[in-house]
């Protein structure tokens, strides 16, 4: 491979930053066309580093990189939209680390995946003028389905009968719906309200645009919050801190409201 094989330009969302020694960082990148990048940014945790206002997570920033044997190395990178919204309300902040870091736990290295990148950046742009709490919902369908996890919603995932509603529940482990008549060993089952199975089929199948002038009420959609993330535990394989810091940031905000 010669040096300017090496050397490749790319756009990419920033899922996270590892310190690296003294002053460096390992970054986490999600790129159109070559999917998770792992790469050493040096000096960007330098006071007076250039480099280190475009590396933020949440940024989308221009890169110059070399490919490296298991790091790449990131020679320039620009800011192309901050997301300076979000970043600056810690609401908004939490959802988007929250989203993140899902993406960064449900995809692989190298693995090309265009529709999670333009899921990922369409969603960063709705929550800067997220107006209600149906984006994450939305997101974590679209992300099970665009990783290989669509939820099975129509047909029982034990004995495949179609499933008739109000006979149904739900099992995350099985990645989908249950009919009453299946009770497999050892596995999760939880119950599934009919609204939420129906919002769930509506979300599957239709754009944001749609799903955003949607009026969800809270019981369905910390319904929906739990069963999605069951859904996501089971593919994903742990938990994510950032889960837990989206929902004490969520109940701050109604302890402070109800305070005023
Ligand atoms: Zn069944």
């Amino acid at each position: 491979m010669s040096n300017t094989e090496k050397i490749y330009k790319t756009q990419g969302i920033i899922l996270r930053h590892y310190p690296l020694g003294e002053t460096d960082y390992i970054l986490s990148l999600f790129t159109p066309n070559r999917g998770k990048v792992r790469a050493i940014v040096k000096g960007a945790r330098k006071l007076k580093s250039r480099i280190g206002g475009h590396v933020e997570p949440v940024m989308l920033t221009s890169f110059l990189l070399t490919k490296g044997h298991n790091l790449d190395l990131i020679n320039q990178a620009e800011c192309v939209d901050s997301f300076r919204i979000i970043r600056e309300d810690l609401t908004k902040l939490s959802k988007a680390l929250y989203i993140l870091d899902l993406v960064d736990a449900i995809t692989n290295e190298s693995q090309s995946n265009n529709d999670v990148y333009l899921l990922l950046l369409d969603t960063l742009k709705n929550l800067t003028n997220d107006k209600n709490d149906n984006l994450i919902p939305y997101f974590q369908i679209k992300l099970l389905g665009s990783s290989g996890f669509m939820p099975e919603l129509y047909q029982c995932v034990n004995c495949g009968k179609e499933i008739v509603m109000n006979a149904h529940r739900f099992c995350p482990d099985r990645g989908g719906v249950i009919c009453d008549s299946c009770n497999p060993f050892n596995v999760r089952i939880l119950s599934l309200s009919l609204t939420s199975l129906k919002v769930l089929r509506f979300f599957q199948r239709s754009d944001y645009s749609h799903v955003s002038i949607l009026n969800i009420d809270g019981d369905t959609n910390k319904e929906l919050q739990d069963l999605l993330y069951a859904l996501l535990f089971s593919a994903i394989g742990k938990e994510l801190k950032s889960y837990r810091f989206i929902n004490d940031v969520a109940e701050e905000t109604v302890d402070s409201l109800k305070g005023v």
